[in-house]
């Protein structure tokens, strides 16, 4: 899944992706990194990443995004996945009141393990599935907003918004990076 470092990139980062099974994360990163969507079930059990090169600016950023690969089902997700991570994207599925419910704890463990300054963006998937809505986007903004973080609904069958939920945590990782540095 993942090419070879490339050595003439500026900063590489970490970014995970977390939430319920079933709830698209894979699909987002698939469309993300190769612009594909898999409508086949995974095959493997074990953590997987992507490497995508993003121009901010005019620094060349490696931003290498972890996927977990269906572990969450078994409750397996360690402490690990989380280390050196800048940045997550939390997904539920807008058709799944439930995987919406476990944002808090997904969230929970998110800032437990991850770095207290990590960027996280919520994001409601399958926005394409409008007819069997089970979470409004007002309930996913007031909520992103209480915990402070970015919202919004993506489709990743679609690719809609699939872009910008990653740049968008992707140039948000570089301001707060690049301000350390400075
Ligand atoms: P993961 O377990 O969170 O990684 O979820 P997957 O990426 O494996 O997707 C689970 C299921 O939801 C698969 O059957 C996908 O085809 C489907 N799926 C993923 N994203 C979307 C989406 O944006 N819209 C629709 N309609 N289905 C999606």
């Amino acid at each position: 899944m993942a090419d070879s470092i490339d050595e003439e990139c500026d900063y590489l980062f970490k970014a995970v992706l977390i939430g319920d099974s079933g709830v698209g994360k894979s699909n987002l990163l698939s469309r993300f990194s190769k612009d594909e969507f898999r409508l086949d079930s995974k095959p493997t059990i074990g953590v997987e990443f992507a490497y995508r090169n993003i121009k901010v600016g005019d620094k060349l950023i490696k931003a290498q995004i972890w996927d977990t690969a269906g572990q969450e089902r078994f409750r397996a997700i360690t402490s690990s996945y989380y280390r050196g991570a800048l940045g997550a994207i939390l997904v539920y599925d807008i058709t799944r009141k439930l995987s919406f419910e476990n944002v808090s704890k997904w969230l929970w463990e998110l800032r437990e393990y991850g770095n207290s300054d990590m960027v996280i963006v919520l994001a409601g998937n399958k926005s394409d599935l409008s007819h069997s809505r089970e979470v409004t986007e007002e309930e996913g903004k007031i909520f992103a907003e209480t915990e402070g973080l970015c919202f919004m609904e993506t489709s990743a069958l679609e690719n809609v918004n699939v872009e910008r939920v990653f740049l968008d945590m992707i140039s948000k990782i570089h301001q707060i990076t690049s301000q350390k540095i400075l």
